[in-house]
């Protein structure tokens, strides 16, 4: 077990929490926690932290590679924050043009406008959509309105979105060309899966809300640079003690139910309280009574990032939205990525809600999308493949289908000085790096005001002017 222990701010009198798992939920609290005033011990049982939002490191050039690119939003104000304060924010680019590649390659470049007020702001991004006839965009600008101002007693947690978009009318194209593309790339999951609330909510808050909402926010550095070694040197120095290769296999109670401690290593770890920022499985696991993780109604999604090096650089746009095609989002690199030796032209293609792509077929796969990038990439066409690494993740995010909310458990449980954080919790968040940073900022606050140290670190979401709120409410 290694172990790296912090400065010594917090006084040796504070509570000390222990905080079990090191993503982003667990990393949140923890920098959260240790700002309230607490002594803070992360327990993390892989060799780095980050979680899923990790990076590996190239064999060949000993380069380090995200497992798939992950990008935020300008409406994720937690992960911003997060950034913000912990000195991150010089690794994050904000890019407010959305390019599409229609189905015969053309281009359209959609840029939210400066100056329009919220939501006429999204006018430009979605008029720009070449691939579409103006009856389409019409017809998509009426059905954004429409999912925007459905309320919760419209009966939101029951429907599919594809069966409420079919419901309302909205053209098969359109579905086809940009509610499934879009919703997949933000929720993980596909249309037909996913609830009619999870999409209100990437259209109000990702898109509708305000000017900077819809907004790219890209990471310029390996995920495992950023949240594995910055954060982690903010955590240290702050105070919070960060032990990686360090597996918790039991929360530990007294008589009356309430937490001591937790086992690693065959050690009890003592502490005044718990963050439990682990998967819902793992979590299942440590707390049965708590968490039961054979609820049929909490299930992943996978997520594919295809991996090719080629000779030169083939991608000519910083990102794109395939659609209608296997690939849905092609990233060109702009970090050094590993890849053999000789190969420049590092990119990610990105394919949510993954599950059955080309029978399984990872050779295909490659195929299918290597295909595709010459198509709508000239540069591709003549450049060599070097390698492709197709990496999978089956449980990549929380499936969140209709009634999941209903299931999702809030960050206090019935045993007072345990509570819950990760990005499968009731956030009202699907999961993403924004939903784990709220839950564990919330557990934080939550156990802040149980030991004594009270504190607010949530912060909220971007300010609706008074026409987005006559729209949607609220
Ligand atoms: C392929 C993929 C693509 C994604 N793309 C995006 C994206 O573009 N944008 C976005 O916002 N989000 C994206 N996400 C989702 C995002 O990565 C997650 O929502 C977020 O990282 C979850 O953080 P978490 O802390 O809740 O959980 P995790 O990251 O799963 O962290 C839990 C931690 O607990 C540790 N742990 C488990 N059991 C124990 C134990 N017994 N003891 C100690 N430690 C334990 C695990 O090792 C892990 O480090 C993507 C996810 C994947 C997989």
């Amino acid at each position: 077990m290694s172990q790296a222990r912090g400065g010594s701010s917090a006084a040796e009198t504070a509570a000390h929490v222990v905080v079990v798992g090191g993503g982003l939920a667990g990393l949140a609290a923890a920098a959260a926690l240790v700002t309230a005033g607490c002594r803070v011990t992360v327990l993390e049982s892989r060799r780095k932290v980050g979680g899923r939002a990790a990076s590996y490191e190239d064999p060949v050039s000993g380069g380090l590679v995200d497992a798939c690119q992950h990008v935020a939003m300008g409406c994720c104000t937690n992960f911003l924050d997060l950034c913000q304060r912990t000195g991150l924010t010089d690794a994050l680019r904000r890019d407010r043009t959305l390019w599409f590649i229609g189905p015969d390659g053309d281009r359209s470049r959609c840029t939210p406008s400066r100056w329009l007020p919220a939501p006429l702001h999204l006018a430009p991004l979605l008029f720009g959509m070449r691939h579409f006839s103006m009856g389409e965009k019409l017809a998509l600008a009426r059905g954004m309105l429409r999912i925007a101002r459905l309320r919760s007693e419209d009966r939101t947690d029951t429907a599919t979105a594809l069966e409420w978009l079919r419901a309302v009318g909205q053209p098969e194209r359109v579905i086809h060309l940009f509610w499934q593309p879009v919703v997949e790339s933000a929720l993980g999951e596909s249309i037909d899966l996913v609830s009619v609330r999870a999409v209100r909510k990437v259209v109000v808050d990702g898109f509708l809300a305000h000017r900077d909402a819809a907004d790219l926010i890209v990471p310029t550095e390996p995920l495992g640079r950023l949240f594995g070694d910055r954060l982690v040197r903010w955590l240290e120095a702050a105070g919070v003690v960060v032990t990686t290769s360090a597996a918790v296999t039991a929360v530990e109670r007294d008589d009356r139910g309430r937490v001591v401690g937790v086992c690693c290593h065959g050690d009890v770890v003592a502490c005044d309280a718990v963050v439990l920022a682990v998967p819902w499985k793992a979590a299942g696991r440590l707390v049965p009574d708590l968490v039961t993780a054979a609820d049929e109604r909490v299930v992943g999604s996978p997520i594919t990032a295809v991996h090719l090096w080629f000779d030169r650089a083939v991608v000519d746009l910083p990102h794109a939205v395939l659609v209608g095609r296997v690939s849905q989002w092609v990233f060109r690199e702009d970090q050094a990525t590993g890849g053999p030796p000789g190969s420049h032209g590092h990119c990610q293609v990105v394919i949510s809600a993954s599950r059955g792509v080309m029978g399984g077929d990872r050779t295909a796969l490659v195929d299918a999308v290597v295909a595709e990038l010459r198509d709508v990439f000239p540069a591709a066409r003549e450049a060599v493949l070097m390698e492709a690494k197709v990496v999978t993740d089956p449980t990549a995010v929380l499936s969140v289908r209709p009634g999941v909310d209903a299931v999702r458990p809030p960050a206090r449980t019935p045993v007072a000085n345990l509570f819950l954080a990760g990005d499968w919790t009731a956030t009202g968040w699907p999961s993403t790096m924004e939903g784990a940073i709220r839950s564990g900022r919330t557990a934080a606050d939550a156990v802040a005001a149980h030991v004594g140290h009270p504190n607010r670190c949530l912060v909220p979401d971007l300010v609706k002017n008074p026409l987005v709120r006559l729209l949607v409410g609220g």
